[in-house]
């Protein structure tokens, strides 16, 4: 069943910040499980399995509802606004 959210129709095509890794993690000297970007501004940050969970605090502080994996071979995005999975993530049109 593929549950959809309003938020996957304002996907834009973002550049990643920080290709390299968390950007908050890599400025501290951080580490992280894995990475999420950010749907709405190309923030790129760790996942609630890293110390940081920064995805997490992106999403509290700008209020920017989907990251997508920024794992390879992964296709999915999570939307914090609806906790819904998206699989596979959204596209642009
Ligand atoms: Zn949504
Ligand atoms: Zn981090
Ligand atoms: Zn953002």
């Amino acid at each position: 069943m593929s549950q959809q959210c309003e938020h996957a129709k304002q996907v834009r095509d973002v550049q990643p910040h920080t290709p390299a890794g968390c950007e908050e993690c890599l400025e501290t000297g951080g580490w992280w499980v894995h990475l999420r970007l950010c749907l709405t501004c190309g923030h790129v940050g760790c996942c609630d399995s890293s110390p940081g969970k920064h995805a997490t605090k992106h999403f509290h502080g700008s209020h920017h509802p989907l990251v997508r994996s920024y794992e390879t071979g992964e296709d999915w995005a999570w939307c914090y606004a609806d906790r819904v999975m998206l699989e596979p993530a959204p596209r642009l049109e």
